[in-house]
């Protein structure tokens, strides 16, 4: 007979009609962070604080404009980001999820307008059919026009903002971009009519990933009294009513599902309150009691009690580092100045020697610039511009393959080692090209 005894079921949470959560203190914080939350994601693309323009391959960054040339910024801004919110994961939970994420904002959103449709709905209309009628029509409405303005702004990270409105106005269903925007329309409404919350339990994989990130000193939301015991609860069930999550927080504080909203905090202390007990449920560091950790500084709540947590320090550091001397380094003309070997030296009529030189001016800033160009090292030589300096207007690439050209002097060398130079800002040291001109020993 075997001895492997089945994971213990998770008791069956009874369904009773879900309430709205009472808007006292978590609900309220959150529904301000929510708010802040909602106007930086509306801003940034329109403000370039974060976009990622596909057609003109462009990543938009903190007010940079980054090309996608320049991966290292990138890849260092990525990968410090990803490991903020790994870091957030480990100390705060899934906190992100019930303050911050766009699909939580957007789903308590749309349950507050389906809720306000049917107390208008009510008021209004004596028969149950129209109730329903009015509630639904209002209810679709409303987040029919929402999903136009959300997934606008969502393709807005994508495409540039003007050329995206232009499409909309015209109704644009034929190129690539209006048929995306169209779709990402559907998808928003649909996601926020039909599943909402539903996504954050079954489909994202955040929410997974940050169930293994967790540990023993993770915030979490715990039944207990305060003091660690649990007890006095006069079960009403309030508290698993208002969770949007399904779950019933008292059976135990590790539950996946849990986005550690603070709904059922506010609804048992809302509850509790009226017979003058204080709440049973409570944010709490690890499984200690809020009593045991109450008075702690955050540092110490926060603190390096674990090699995860240094370690994660430490990977963030290292892409803080990375993302810093990128930036450093990071010239807002690109200069690239290579020889053209296809050829070794052409003589030209006028008795001179050419070597081509492959040159690639790419303009990084908002504003026109000129790039002027000179040679060291070779007397009397001179590059086969069309004009020199060079103006180049904001977000503009010249690349073409001249000639650099000089005087033959026969002396005795064949291969002449030289500098060129290029300069777009004044008060910016030049970038310096160090190659060789070759010429042949003897003139035919
Ligand atoms: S159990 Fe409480 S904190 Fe967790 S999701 Fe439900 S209401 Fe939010
Ligand atoms: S809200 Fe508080 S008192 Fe009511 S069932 Fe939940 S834990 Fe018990």
């Amino acid at each position: 007979m075997s001895d492997v005894t089945a994971p213990a079921a998770k008791p069956k949470i009874e369904r009773l009609p879900p309430l709205p959560p009472p808007e006292t203190v978590y609900r309220r914080i959150r529904k301000r962070i929510h708010l802040i939350c909602f106007l930086a994601f509306v801003a940034a693309p329109f403000t370039n604080l974060m976009r990622f323009d596909i057609p003109r391959q462009r990543f938009y960054f903190a007010g940079f404009e980054l090309w996608i040339s320049e991966f290292a910024i990138i890849f260092f801004a990525m990968m410090f980001l990803m490991f903020v919110i790994a870091a957030s994961a480990i100390i705060h939970g899934r906190i992100y999820c019930s303050y911050a994420c766009p699909q939580m904002i957007f789903s308590e959103w749309s349950q507050g307008v389906e809720r306000w449709a049917k107390g208008l709905a009510q008021k209004r209309m004596k028969t149950a059919r129209a109730r329903s009628l009015l509630a639904n029509g209002l209810f679709y409405a409303v987040l029919a026009v929402a999903s136009v303005f959300l997934a606008f702004v969502f393709t807005s990270y994508f495409v540039e903002p003007r050329d995206l409105l232009g499409r909309l106005l015209h109704f644009d269903l034929v190129t690539v971009g209006g048929i995306t925007g169209a779709t990402v329309t559907l998808i928003t409404f649909l996601d926020f009519t039909l599943v909402r919350q539903k996504f954050c339990t079954t489909i994202c994989p955040y929410g997974y990933i940050q169930g293994m990130l967790q540990d023993q000193h993770t915030l979490l939301v715990s039944y207990q009294d305060g003091t660690g015991e649990a007890k006095d609860c006069i079960e009403c069930k309030k508290c698993v009513r208002v969770c949007e999550m399904g779950i019933d927080i008292r059976t135990s504080p590790f539950q996946i599902e849990c986005v550690h909203c603070g709904d059922c905090i506010d609804a048992c202390e809302d509850v509790l309150r009226k017979v003058g007990k204080p709440g049973l449920i409570h944010y709490t560091w690890g499984e200690l009691p809020k009593a045991a950790t109450k008075h702690e500084p955050w540092y110490r709540r926060w603190g390096f009690r674990d090699a995860k947590r240094l370690v994660i320090l430490l990977i963030m550091a290292f892409y803080l580092t990375g993302l810093g001397l990128a930036l450093s380094l990071r010239r807002p003309v690109l200069v690239e100045i290579n020889p053209d070997r296809s050829t070794l030296y052409k003589l030209l009529e006028d008795g001179r020697v050419a070597n081509l030189i492959r040159l690639k001016l790419a303009n990084r800033t908002g504003a026109a610039t000129h790039v002027r160009l000179w040679v060291e090292g070779l007397p009397g030589a001179d590059l086969a511009l069309p004009a020199n300096p060079i103006l180049l207007q904001p977000g503009e690439t010249f690349e073409r393959t001249v000639e650099l050209r000089a005087p033959y002097v026969p002396d005795g060398q064949d291969v002449h080692p030289i500098r060129i130079l290029a300069q777009a800002d004044a008060a910016r040291k030049p970038d310096a090209e160090a190659m060789t001109f070759i010429t042949p020993l003897k003139r035919k």
